[in-house]
């Protein structure tokens, strides 16, 4: 019960604390597309849409789901990630087991953190440098753990990246079956174009038949279609992290380099 109290609290106070600020001042606006889990169909489907429009995304994997059926459906197979890394496409890190991370210590975090970095270099031979809160659950402990050990964290809080941003919160709008309305994420493109901002999409497995949270075939083809159509550059989320860094006009953490010093830019409107 007294979860169920505080964990409201927690997410929302761990919103508001900025763990990695910076600041977007991009000559103009970017969208990534982003998959969590990873279901067969997103890595298979999901992938070969986008690969037609010559896009690359990101995948978030949980590794204790390789192979698994997850709802019943397909995860993702080793195959499946060797194909990704060979089209282009980054693998990033959704936590080993799937965790609702704020609800673990830091030495549970460690474990799980080591279990799935182990797995993902023998997959990819490397590290992830992007991260995907599960269920989309973060924590002010567990947003100082992730955001001092990826790049990026990203959500599920709907928003453009765009002015001030948390690189440990990154916002997200989903691709998903429940509330799918092309012309909504449309507006979204259109608004990272006018505010030159990040636009990251995110979607679950790609199927004719979809939980809530996936979306069809059609739906992502309809979405990518009016990505290409806007003229927006897409990136992958490792990617995106690069050019706002590279932009930044103040340095975000102890260690990091002033790469850019000129005052923030204003003139960008609603
Ligand atoms: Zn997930």
């Amino acid at each position: 019960m007294l979860d169920l109290i505080a964990r409201p609290f927690r997410q929302r106070l761990a919103a508001f604390v900025a763990v990695r600020p910076v600041r977007v001042d991009l000559p103009h606006g970017l969208v990534s597309f982003s998959f969590d889990d990873v279901a067969a169909s997103a890595a298979r489907q999901g992938a070969s849409i986008l690969d037609r429009f010559g896009m690359s995304a990101t995948f978030y994997v949980s590794g204790a789901r390789e192979g698994t059926q997850c709802d019943g459906r397909a995860q993702h197979t080793a195959a499946d990630i060797a194909a990704l890394l060979a089209t282009g496409h980054e693998i990033g890190c959704h936590t080993w087991a799937h965790a609702e991370t704020p609800r673990l210590d830091d030495a549970a975090r460690a474990a799980d953190h080591a279990r799935n970095g182990e797995w993902l270099r023998e997959r990819t031979g490397n590290a992830a440098d992007s991260f995907a809160w599960p269920y989309g659950r973060i924590g002010p402990a567990a947003k100082r753990f992730y955001g001092e050990r990826f790049a990026s964290c990203r959500g599920v809080q709907p928003g453009l990246n765009v002015g001030r941003i948390d690189l440990a919160h990154l916002r997200a709008v989903g691709i998903e079956r429940r509330n799918f309305d092309a012309a909504r994420i449309g507006r979204w493109i259109e608004a990272a174009r006018r505010r030159r901002g990040w636009l990251i999409l995110f979607g679950h497995e790609v199927e004719t038949d979809p939980s809530p949270w996936g979306c069809t075939p059609e739906a992502l083809t309809e979405v990518a279609t009016l990505v290409r159509d806007s003229g927006l550059e897409v990136v992958t989320v490792r990617e995106g992290v690069k050019r706002v860094k590279a932009r930044r006009w103040w340095p975000t953490t102890p260690g990091d380099t002033l790469v850019r010093a000129a005052p923030p830019h204003t003139g960008i409107s609603a």
